[in-house]
C-alpha cells in the first residue's frame, strides 16, 4: 500500500466516524435525548439521536461544556477498547 493510499482510506474512515448535524436535517422520526453529554476524554459534548431505527451520535463542538452531565463518548469507549485489545 503506498502512502497517499493509506492516507485516503484513513480519511474515509473518520468520514464515517463524524456525523456531522447538518446532514441529518430531518427532524421527522428523530428523537433525541433530553440532555447532552460531555465526554471527559475528549471534551466534546455529544447526544444519542434515534432515527430511523438507528442510533447515531452528534458531536457539538460550538456548546458549553459546564453543567452537562459526564459521559465517555462512544468514539472514545471504542479507543479504550481497542487499547486494551492490543
Ligand atoms: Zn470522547
Amino acid at each position: 500500500m503506498t502512502i497517499l493510499e493509506s492516507v485516503a482510506l484513513g480519511k474515509d474512515r473518520e468520514n464515517n466516524k463524524v456525523i456531522s448535524k447538518s446532514s441529518y436535517n430531518t427532524k421527522e422520526g428523530k428523537i433525541t435525548d433530553k440532555y447532552l453529554t460531555v465526554c471527559p476524554s475528549c471534551n466534546v459534548v455529544w447526544e444519542k439521536v434515534h432515527w430511523r431505527n438507528k442510533i447515531l451520535i452528534e458531536y457539538y463542538h460550538e456548546i458549553p461544556r459546564y453543567g452537562k452531565r459526564k459521559e465517555i463518548c462512544p468514539e472514545c469507549s471504542e479507543k479504550a477498547i481497542s487499547k486494551t485489545e492490543y
